[in-house]
């Protein structure tokens, strides 16, 4: 084997929103299954390391183009993190103002984040769930004539996915088989633009949603009250708090009600979110593949599909963000800041340079 070299990118940016997207398919090479092939689109590789650039991006340009955002209006948004620093790099990269609302529950890196990247959070009661969160959200719109980013109801957000992520699964697998894309949902921007693109092109894939175990709101069969604006008009019974960040919000939102309503999926398979974090784990110390809660948890059941999928099957999982977002969370917990036993061990045997 030769020594690698690198070649360059072939062009410059003039921008770093110009580095959004093209995000690469990775073969899993250690922990999957020997009878079929897993790859996983890591979402990591964007600028602010989540597939909610993506969105982030579409929204405030797509609202540009139409004249709902004008130069220098304050832009607004209810969010649990990813779209909160993806719209604060689009901000910052543009020159907009950004207010983010945020439940207190979500972690505190993900709030120093976006403060890092030039946004202002304000943080909301936990007991009030996403619900709180997003009305504190249209509150602050109406009443200082903000443009709110609406993540959870605009066409801008599958729109985005359906020319973005899904053109890049169908041309990453061109000639190839692809039996099974597996994805969870927050928004159900990436379910909805990624499946409509899959169901034009590829109609034998078959789409595999998920979904917390304990927030399983689409498994339960009970449909979303709303108003006339598409919102949520109350939370959803069958949800509860769950540690899959991220993912189901305690309402079905409208961008994923489209999936729903047009059969985009052809499985839902709830996961718990233990399951998740030890996927996370193996995929970093058994793959060098570093992810969040939300990406073990979709890799928890493209496993799940691994074992009882046809020889040679191919199986696709989306990774919506990296685990480094997730220091001060439980995916951490056992994770130490000293040395173990066995460190410590290996610090002893040699006699040189050991702690007091
Ligand atoms: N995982 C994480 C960590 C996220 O932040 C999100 C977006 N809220 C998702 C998954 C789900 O993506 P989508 O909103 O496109 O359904």
């Amino acid at each position: 084997m030769s020594i690698r070299s690198t070649e360059g990118r072939g062009q410059r940016y003039d921008s770093i929103l110009d580095t959004i997207g093209n995000t690469p398919c990775i073969r899993i090479n250690r922990i999957a299954p020997d009878h079929v092939t897993v790859y996983v689109k890591a979402e990591a590789f964007n600028p602010a390391a989540s597939v909610k650039d993506r969105l982030a991006l579409n929204i405030i340009e797509a609202a540009e183009r139409d004249g709902r955002l004008a130069p220098g209006q304050t832009v607004v948004e209810a969010t649990s993190g990813n779209t909160g620093i993806g719209l604060a790099m689009v901000c910052a990269a543009k020159g907009y103002p950004l207010v983010v609302t945020m439940a207190e529950s979500f972690s505190i890196e993900r709030r120093r984040l976006m403060r890092f990247l030039g946004a202002r959070v304000v943080l909301t009661p936990k007991e009030e769930k996403g619900l709180g969160m997003y009305r504190k959200a249209k509150e602050l719109a109406e009443t200082h004539g903000w443009f709110l980013a609406s993540q959870f109801e605009t066409a801008d957000n599958a729109d985005i996915h359906e020319h973005t992520t899904g053109p890049e699964i169908i041309a990453d697998f061109a000639g190839e088989r692809l039996d099974y894309w597996v994805t969870g949902y927050g928004t159900g921007g990436t379910v909805t633009g990624v499946a409509r693109a899959l169901r034009r092109e590829r109609p034998e894939t078959r789409i595999v949603l998920t979904e917390p175990a304990n927030a399983a709101i689409v498994s339960s069969g009970v449909g979303q009250e709303r108003d006339g604006m598409g919102a949520p008009a109350l939370s959803h019974p069958a949800f509860e708090p769950h540690p899959i960040q991220g993912w189901t919000p305690d309402f079905i939102p409208l961008v994923l009600q489209e999936s729903l309503d047009n059969g985009f999926y052809d499985e839902l398979i709830p996961v718990a979110g233990p399951d998740g974090m030890a996927w996370a784990r193996r995929l970093a110390a058994e793959e060098g593949i570093f992810t969040g809660v939300s990406g073990g948890s979709t890799f928890a059941v493209a496993m799940q599909v691994a074992e009882r999928a046809e020889p040679g099957s191919v199986i696709l999982a989306m990774l919506p963000d990296t685990g480094e977002r997730y220091l001060s969370t439980p995916l951490f917990e056992n994770i130490a800041e000293g040395m173990n036993d066995e460190e410590e061990a290996l610090s002893r045997s040699t006699p040189g340079y050991q702690i007091g």
